[in-house]
């Protein structure tokens, strides 16, 4: 095994991050340097720590993303967060060229963030379900039905690939600083919180 290497993430303000980002062909994933990158973005996402990392937060603009939310993350969140987000462990998986072929029309709203926008955190609408295709580390065709909280990170990182960044989509006035989301906002129901900030 290689030791981890740690690839640095830009953060917003970074052109590459507002760029659509390049298709990949089969050929070109079999390529030795893509499947560096690959175990160089699994091992940037674990050391971070993150549940997701898109290709152009490490400054590359192509369609190629890694996701993985580990058991021991939620090991610190109350059991009722983590119900009320549908949260539950999602496996290493990489998405290269991926598309959401199917949005719910239900939405679910929560506090995101996001290691290019270090620091901050917003409440963000998102689809409940997303159905995905895209190609795997090998080049082959696969596809995903997901919900809850893994819906939400394969949106979160396929918005990346495609020059999107959460704050074009949050509620701007739920902004808010990761210090002061620990202290006002972080246990309280999504109600609560849009009622506090005047969003009714
Ligand atoms: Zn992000």
């Amino acid at each position: 095994m290689n030791p981890p290497v740690r690839l640095k993430i830009v953060q917003a303000g970074e052109p590459v991050l507002r760029q659509i980002g390049r298709r990949l062909t089969p050929e070109e994933i079999a390529l030795p340097a893509i499947q560096e990158l690959i175990e160089h973005m699994r091992d940037t996402m674990r050391d971070a720590p993150g549940v997701g990392l898109a290709a152009p937060q490490v400054g590359l603009p192509i369609q190629l993303a890694v996701v993985e939310d580990r058991a021991e993350y939620l090991n610190g969140i109350a059991p009722e967060l983590l119900a009320e987000r549908e949260r539950q462990p999602v496996p290493f998986l990489v998405l290269i060229n991926p598309d959401i072929v199917e949005y719910s029309e239900e939405t679910v709203e929560f506090f995101e963030g996001c290691l290019s926008v270090a620091g901050f955190s917003a409440l963000v609408k998102r689809s409940r379900r997303v159905r995905v295709e895209y190609l795997d580390e090998y080049g082959q065709p696969q596809q995903i039905q997901a919900s809850g909280w893994f819906a939400r990170i394969l949106q979160h990182e396929i918005d990346h690939l495609n020059g999107r960044l959460y704050i074009d989509r949050m509620e701007t006035r739920s902004f808010t600083s990761l210090d002061n989301m620990g202290r006002h906002w972080k246990d309280l129901p999504v109600e609560s919180v849009r009622t506090a900030l005047g969003l009714g």
